[in-house]
């Protein structure tokens, strides 16, 4: 069912321009995506959601806009050259490529989904007298299962923490995890592949030298750290924040835009005191799932998963996971990176990056707290969040079913379309004087060509929250017919109003204030 409603959701993102494969008239670049008329206007809304809520609500924090090209030794003092990799396993007879510590995950999901099915079996025989806490501690095959992930997750960790890559295959041999494709357990040995892109620098031959894409923002940010502070003359605790492009080479790629090779980040480096790093870092958790529940979704779909291996850099860390139509996965990573990256890149510039405090009259190298979102997986979230076919069963529609994208209005692509009921009359200047009214405030479309319920059908198909229609009435009472996305209401009201209702509906302050 739910892999159904991804297809869908691919199909529909292509076909009203949301989303494109990248040179698909030469069959498309595995994982890597264009993103159309509608997609690049509700991309550019998440990012001033996400920049306003960081830079504009937080007097503490500032933004940047780093290159994505850095000195070469940037890598190896983030420790990227040497440790980002991912462990990698071939299926013999599919020849289709995985990650292990993904197949290995997956599997363990599949005891948590069979948790899951026992609660909700016993939540309808027992219905009001159902105590979930009691029956999850006490339920033998939930017991069975706990017990079965507590198993696995401890001998992945061991396996992940000793570099252990024998291991890591043993597990999937002894469990019994088969290629999805092939469906057979011919698995080669497990190694490790570094993601990084690389490419040349310089135009003479035999000068240029190596340089690497940027595999995250954060680099960018660390490198800086002094310059902004200084010029800012920022006191601790401060952040910056810095959205971009960032670039790996995926091993599996096959989840449109949730996993590419080309892909942009949101994220935020928060500098604190040592050892006040863990109350920041509980502070950023609850601060951004804040953020992604006052977009109105199902607070259901989202949920903090502790990493089972922590990064080299890393004393704390979680991921703010969604359920994508294909299960929980990650969405954001809120990670605590002690002082590593500033001392790191002390060690191998040879420059001084600490922080005098005035008040202690010593000089030390901060700790950081990260918040790191994926732009590309917010918008998936709020695609799949938002999609939705409904059967029509209203006056003044027409009968059928609807594909409606209900995209929180202040993030919605287009806000208002503007539509003439009939081409002739006066009616079409009468629309182009509303659109000339809203146009500076909103992104507007005029569309005058089919039926009206037609009309409405696109608009709903593309999120737009509003319908603004002129008939011949309009022309006397200076009255215009507003529909509402949502609930397909329609009301009469004077062409003075239309502005201010729909600037408040559509309002970013509006989502910002709920913050
Ligand atoms: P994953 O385990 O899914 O590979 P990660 O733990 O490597 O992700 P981070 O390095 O923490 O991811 O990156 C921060 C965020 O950047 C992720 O939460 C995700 O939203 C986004 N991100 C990472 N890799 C990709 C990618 N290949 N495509 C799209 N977004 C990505």
């Amino acid at each position: 069912m739910s892999e159904e409603i991804f297809k869908k959701i691919v199909a529909h993102s292509k076909e009203y321009g949301f989303i494109f494969q990248s040179s698909e008239i030469y069959d498309g670049l595995a994982a890597v995506y264009d993103y159309g008329q509608l997609g690049s206007e509700l991309k550019n809304n998440i990012k001033q959601y996400w920049w306003e809520s960081m830079v504009k609500l937080n007097e503490n924090v500032v933004g940047i806009d780093s290159a994505i090209f850095m000195h070469p030794t940037v890598w190896k003092a983030s420790g990227h050259v040497d440790a980002f990799n991912d462990p990698l396993i071939d299926n013999k007879d599919s020849k289709k490529r995985y990650r292990a510590d993904v197949l290995i995950e997956e599997h363990r999901e599949k005891f948590q989904q069979k948790i899951n099915k026992e609660v909700e079996k016993a939540q309808k025989k027992y219905g009001d007298n159902f105590n979930e806490q009691e029956f999850l501690n006490t339920n033998q095959r939930v017991l069975e299962n706990k017990e079965k992930i507590a198993v696995i997750t401890e001998r992945f960790q061991n396996a992940l923490n000793n570099n252990n890559l024998d291991e890591v295959r043993q597990i999937i041999i002894d469990y019994e995890i088969v290629c999805p494709i092939s469906g057979t357990k011919n698995w080669t040995e497990v190694r490790q592949f570094n993601l990084m892109f690389d490419t040349k620098i310089g135009s003479v031959t035999g000068d240029a030298s190596v340089i690497y894409l940027r595999p995250e923002t954060a680099q960018g940010i660390f490198v800086n750290y002094l310059n902004v502070q200084k010029t800012g003359r920022l006191r601790l605790p401060f952040g910056i924040a810095q959205i971009g492009k960032a670039f790996r080479n995926e091993i599996v790629a096959r989840q449109f835009i949730f996993r590419m090779r080309e892909f942009e980040q949101m994220e935020m480096q928060f500098f604190v005191k040592p050892g006040e790093e863990m109350q920041w870092f509980e502070f950023w958790k609850q601060k951004r799932l804040n953020w992604h529940y006052a977009m109105g979704f199902n607070k259901n779909k989202y949920r903090f998963h502790n990493h089972d291996k922590l990064a080299h850099y890393a004393n704390a860390a979680t991921d703010i996971e969604f359920e994508f139509p294909f299960g929980f996965k990650e969405l954001e990573g809120i990670h605590s990176r002690t002082d590593f990256d500033l001392k790191q890149h002390q060690e191998f510039s040879g420059k001084k990056l600490q922080y005098f405090d005035n008040a202690e009259n010593r000089s030390f190298t901060p700790f950081v707290v990260e918040t790191s979102i994926g732009l590309d997986r917010t918008f998936l979230m709020i695609l799949s969040n938002s999609y939705d076919e409904e059967i029509i069963e209203k006056e003044g529609e027409e009968s059928g079913t609807r594909v409606v994208l209900r995209i929180p209005p202040a993030l919605a692509p287009v806000k208002v379309a503007v539509l003439p009921l009939l081409k002739k009359d006066g009616l079409v200047e009468k629309a182009h004087e509303i659109l000339d009214l809203l146009k500076f405030d909103h992104n507007c479309q005029y569309d005058e060509k089919d039926s009206i319920g037609k009309r409405y059908r696109r608009q709903d198909a593309i999120g737009t929250p509003f319908c603004i229609t002129i008939d011949h009435q309009t022309l006397t009472d200076n009255m215009v017919t507003i529909r509402h996305r949502d609930s397909m209401e329609q009301e009469r009201i004077n062409i003075t109003d239309v502005e201010k209702i729909i600037a408040e509906k559509v309002s970013m302050k509006n989502l910002l204030k709920q913050l």
